[in-house]
């Protein structure tokens, strides 16, 4: 057996980052810009108001109360997506629209709740005082013109999205989103809809691998089911790493036959057509682990039971292909948790990952409690944990004792 840390490492030695490619900005979520993004025009672009009102000149509206309106004549009304037809005098308010452009002459705007319509709307009473400058976003109050808004490494998130098309971006360099290709293997699986013929079971670890990949920001891309044929998976594992494909993947993740049994195939082909590194790394669940390079496409060759699988991708698939993207925290992020109940082990030279749930508690702590039935065939419990208690060789943790917990929702 080898430790989790050599067995990253040895991973991690080969893997290299994405090409850089130019993308449609909707298209950059969750990438890592490659390029500064300059605001090339000011936001806002011009002075414009934050009220819907009337835009006049701030001193006259110098005696205006309650009790002692001031009435300007109602000379224009300005909507946003267009300019005053003329400049404003002294004297003379224009209607205005929240995001219309500041009428020439106009030093402020008066909100509408601050005025009283008179004679069928041709002038206005103002009932209040306002400053020069009230309600009005001058140009470039956001961001002035020329502002570096992102360097290269931003991880683009939806506000990133939001600024740069306030900036008129339309396309960006990043590294390229890994497409990421999923294998089930297994004689006794099938899919949803055809009823189990004894000794069958479903296929689960496809869409979990497909989601868990979803929710990582790659592009998942389904390949089927290959059956414990040794001539089938040697097939299927070329054909998806051939670079001359139609549309060729960047890393490749099989689950099952890389165990002991009679029909692991996977670890056989994956050494007949490539470097192979077939690790029993020491783990508990996911400790058989198949990791190769193909034609320069990692593939990782996960077990099959269904918690091992997502055990195994959490610690080698994903952090390795979220490198290949270039992302600055690759791994999930973990915490110290509080044990709320024993969280206990049995000592094997292994770590353990016990599925559990966390939860913050007011003063910033976390208390850790266990997910259900802890097999690596039991699934469940998956479901309702968001993270993963690291346990050392020992005995686990008493309650009240401080557990590290990879967290599953960062
Ligand atoms: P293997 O590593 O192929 O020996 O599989 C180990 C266990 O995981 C067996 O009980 C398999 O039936 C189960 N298993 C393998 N692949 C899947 C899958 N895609 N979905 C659900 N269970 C699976
Ligand atoms: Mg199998």
């Amino acid at each position: 057996m080898i430790s989790l840390e050599d067995a990253q490492a040895r991973i991690n030695a080969d893997i290299g980052l994405l090409p850089v490619v130019t993308v449609p900005l909707a298209e950059s979520l969750g990438l890592v810009l490659q390029q500064e993004v300059v605001a090339n025009e000011p936001i806002p672009p011009f002075d414009n108001t934050a009220m819907d009102g009337f835009a006049i000149q701030a001193a006259d509206s110098a005696e205006a109360s309650e009790t002692t309106p001031v009435t300007l004549p109602v000379v224009a009304t300005v909507a946003a997506g267009f300019v005053a037809p003329r400049p404003l005098e002294s004297g003379e308010a224009m209607r205005i629209m929240t995001g219309a452009p500041i009428p020439e002459g106009a030093d402020a705007v008066i909100m509408v709740e601050l005025t009283r319509p008179v004679a069928g709307q041709e002038s206005v009473q103002l009932l209040a005082t306002v400053p020069v400058g009230n309600h009005i976003r001058p140009t470039g109050d956001d961001l002035p013109a020329g502002t570096v808004v992102f360097g290269s490494g931003t991880v683009i998130t939806p506000g990133h999205i939001g600024v740069m098309a306030s900036v008129g971006v339309s396309e960006v360099s990043v590294l390229r989103r890994a497409r990421v290709g999923v294998f089930s293997t297994g004689d006794e699986l099938v899919d949803a809809g055809v009823p189990l013929a004894p000794g069958q079971i479903r296929d689960s670890n496809r869409p979990t691998l497909l989601a868990l990949l979803r929710e990582a920001g790659v592009e998942p891309v389904d390949l089927g089911r290959l059956p414990d044929d040794e001539a089938a998976i040697d097939r299927a594992l070329r054909a998806a790493v051939d670079p001359d494909a139609a549309a060729p993947v960047d890393a490749l993740l099989t689950s099952g036959g890389v165990s002991m049994g009679d029909f692991d195939f996977v670890k056989k082909v994956l050494s007949e057509l490539g470097e192979l590194n077939w690790m029993q790394v020491a783990i508990k669940p996911a400790k058989p682990l198949a990791f190769g390079m193909l034609f320069g496409i990692p593939v990782f060759g996960l077990p099959g039971n269904p918690v091992s699988s997502v055990v195994s991708f959490e610690l080698f698939a994903r952090p390795a292909i979220r490198s290949m993207m270039g992302m600055p925290d690759p791994e999930r992020r973990s915490i110290w948790a509080i044990a709320d109940e024993p969280l206990l082990r049995s000592i094997d030279g292994k770590v353990h990952f016990q599925r559990v749930v966390v939860a913050p508690e007011p003063d910033g702590s976390w208390r850790a409690h266990s997910a259900g039935g802890q097999g690596s065939h039991q699934l469940s419990a998956l479901a309702t944990a968001n993270g993963l208690a690291v346990l050392p060789d020992g005995d686990g943790v008493g309650s009240g004792q401080r557990v590290r917990v990879l967290q599953l929702d960062r």
